[in-house]
């Protein structure tokens, strides 16, 4: 029997009309709308269309929108003077600091720069640390929306082993601990993993974010498994996740297409993320 296809667009869509409704009501009840500045420094094109995707969705959900650009050689101090003023104005609930950043840029001591009550990409070391000891905090979105796809088809998680290929900051140690916190029991893979295929074939949930078209084949994949692949490769035929999609279709019980699987989330993540930094921040009893 073929896979069920996890529709990730349409789940997006209803987190992003909840997240509309939620702004509606607190906007009503408190007068304050809550606001994402997106921080884009230089031209990169992939990164402009990512921004102006997240601005269009902030305006879409009743949020305001403030599109802060900076020229490609902007400084180290150019870049932290926004990011401060963007933390000390109380318009902003939220700020994504959009990567990667120019090379002569440190994003890592830069992103440190943003207010962790404001850190809507979940990056900061206080919302890492928060996620490692099981505190409430602002989670990455792209992993939120994975576990916001898993519980959408009903993903057993307690007790079961979910393996993660890659371990970036960004994806795949936070999805990890989200893993872990659910009672998964989790093996995370990366570059240095002998044998990938045979730890990828006990997974009953098996996340794939590595950035290699159909680095996930056959063999990888378990009977009945429940498959997400988070990998963006554009190829000259279009986008192309990690998986090999036919394969996962006719051995898992579950998997996300690219697109329109894991990719719409991160948005619809990021807009829920902001509603409940602007909520931490007393703005819904204001
Ligand atoms: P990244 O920082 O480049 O990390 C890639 C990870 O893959 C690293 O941990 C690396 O291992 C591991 N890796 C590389 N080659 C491998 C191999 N042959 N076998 C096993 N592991 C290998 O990338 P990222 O930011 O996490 O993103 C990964 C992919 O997900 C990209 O295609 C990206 O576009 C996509 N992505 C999509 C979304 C979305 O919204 N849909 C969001 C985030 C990322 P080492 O640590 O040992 O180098």
């Amino acid at each position: 029997m073929a896979a069920q296809i996890i529709d990730g667009k349409a789940i997006a869509a209803r987190v992003r009309e909840e997240v509309a409704r939620e702004v509606a009501q607190l906007t009503e009840r408190t007068g304050y709308k809550p606001g994402l500045a997106t921080v884009l420094v230089g031209e990169d094109p992939a990164s402009a269309v990512y921004v102006a995707g997240k601005q269009r969705a902030c305006g879409e959900v009743g949020m305001t929108p403030f599109d802060v650009r900076l020229p490609g050689d902007a400084s180290f101090e150019d870049v932290a003077r926004a990011l401060t003023e963007l933390n000390q104005d109380p318009a902003v609930s939220g700020v994504l600091l959009q990567l990667p950043l120019p090379a002569h840029l440190d994003g890592q001591a830069l992103t440190a720069i943003i207010d962790p009550a404001k850190d809507v990409d979940g990056l900061t070391a206080i919302n890492a640390g928060k996620l490692c000891l099981g505190e409430e905090g602002l989670r990455p979105c792209t992993p939120a929306g994975v576990m916001e796809l898993l519980a959408s088809v009903d993903a057993q998680l307690q007790g079961a082993e979910a393996v993660v290929v890659g371990r970036s900051n960004l994806f795949g140690k936070p999805m990890a601990q989200l893993l872990l916190a659910a009672n998964a029991t989790v093996t995370v893979c990366h570059s240095r993993t002998r044998d990938l295929a045979s730890v990828c074939a006990r997974a009953e949930v098996l996340i794939c974010a590595v950035g290699r078209p159909r680095l996930i084949t056959r063999e990888f994949i378990k009977p009945a498994a429940i498959v997400i692949d988070v990998g963006m490769n554009r190829l000259a035929e279009g986008l192309v996740g990690d998986v090999d999609f036919q394969a996962a279709n006719e051995i898992a019980s579950a998997v996300t297409p690219v697109p329109g699987g894991v990719g719409p989330m991160t948005i619809a993540f990021l807009l829920r993320n902001t509603l409940q930094a602007a909520r931490w921040q007393g703005k819904d009893y204001q």
